[in-house]
């Protein structure tokens, strides 16, 4: 065996390049094609997902890891979905804060449900989208609602999709800029910043061109 099967030898069972006397499964028949039980020609990514093996999905897993989504905005839409994101309700339960007051309206208890949508600041942000977008929203469990979100122009929920995760990631920013620094921007330069971010992202995938066949449009 040359020194390329042995690595790949050794991180399919261990992970690491790391020698091992012992594995479950005989390299020969690793390497056998599917239909035969192997895992046909070997690659990382077929060794990990079969390392995996048959996992649940989950529903919301095409709204979070939508194309469309920039990066970060999906990394923060994971967290809020899960409910990890820090808010002072939780900071308060592991003793970090003594108060779990919404910094943006020094009024309510802050947690997720109340930062990302029932904060008044964060309720007027939603409502500037969900106008420009022409969708109704729910109140609250936005990203919920669009895992079970039925729409038959497949880019336009791609689109809405995306535009609802920006506005998270905004809001998140926004809410920690109040924290740290005192400073809450408008809800309209929130919004705005969202819009632009969505146009931009239309562009550089050409949607303008796909919108000139949709009777539906951001843009309009
Ligand atoms: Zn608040």
């Amino acid at each position: 065996m040359d020194r390329i099967e042995l690595i790949c030898w050794n991180y399919l069972w261990s992970g690491s390049e790391d020698f091992l006397k012992t594995s479950p499964v005989a390299w020969n028949k690793v390497c056998t094609d599917k239909k035969t039980g192997g895992l046909g020609r070997y690659t990382i990514s077929v060794g990990y997902s079969w390392l995996q093996g048959d996992q649940a999905k989950v529903p919301c897993h095409p709204v979070i890891w939508n194309r469309l989504n920039l990066p970060k905005h999906s990394f923060i839409g994971w967290l809020a979905i899960q409910g990890r994101l820090m808010t002072k309700d939780r900071l308060l339960r592991f003793g970090v804060i003594q108060d779990s007051t919404c910094d943006m309206c020094m009024d309510q208890t802050e947690d997720h449900s109340h930062m990302l949508y029932q904060c008044r600041f964060s309720s007027q942000c939603w409502t500037l989208l969900a106008d420009w977008l022409g969708v109704v929203l729910p109140g609250t469990r936005i990203l919920e609602w669009c895992c079970s979100w039925r729409c038959r122009s497949l880019m336009k929920k791609k689109i809405v999709i995306a535009a609802i995760l920006a506005m998270i990631y905004q809001l998140w920013l926004a809410r920690n800029l109040c924290r740290v620094e005192c400073q809450l921007p408008l809800p309209a330069y929130v919004f705005k910043f969202v819009q632009s971010i969505v146009q931009s992202k239309g562009q550089n995938w050409k949607w303008t061109s796909k919108y000139q066949r949709m009777s539906w449009s951001p843009w309009m």
